[in-house]
């Protein structure tokens, strides 16, 4: 896609650190990183969302997914990660190419947890939010 920054990285067309690349997916690091090592990665092809990435790429992303946190784990000697997508604009993504953040994190790093992104807590129990979202999918079955 024209004037997409990602787009412009997996066609080569603008530099970036390339760790590891496969037939659909690039990882690189990250321009901004928030710990040493931070990387995205992105499907070559322009998906705004993570949901419009097709399902029978999983495989292919969970085997880069998993050789890039092993690699960096390596190289950067640590064992913990954050990973994550912010999807969508009220979750944070500025980046309009669907990307999974890959974040080393280290002892001492005064990070948080996924948990410290929001405290939104529903108003409604449990029980209702369950109602709804089963309600959902036994209509998208039927
Ligand atoms: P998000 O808020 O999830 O959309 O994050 C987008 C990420 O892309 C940010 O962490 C940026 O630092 C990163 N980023 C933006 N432009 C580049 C670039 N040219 N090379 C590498 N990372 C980039
Ligand atoms: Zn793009």
């Amino acid at each position: 896609m024209e004037d997409c920054i990602f787009c412009k990285i997996a066609h080569k067309e603008v530099e970036s650190y390339i760790i590891e690349e496969s037939d659909n997916f690039l990882v690189f690091l990250d321009i901004h990183p928030h710990s040493p090592g931070h990387s995205l990665l992105i499907p070559k092809t322009h998906y705004e969302k993570f949901e419009e990435v097709p399902e029978n790429l999983g495989e292919e992303f969970l085997k880069i997914a998993r050789r890039s946190v092993l690699l960096i784990s390596k190289a950067l000697n640590t064992k913990d990660f954050n990973l994550g997508i912010n999807d969508g604009p009220f979750a944070g993504q500025a980046v309009k190419h669907a990307h999974f953040h890959i974040i080393p994190r280290f002892p001492n790093d005064k990070g948080g947890s996924m948990h410290s992104i929001v405290y939104n807590p529903p108003k409604e129990d449990l029980s209702t939010i369950y109602k709804r979202i089963i309600k959902v999918k036994n209509e998208s079955q039927s």
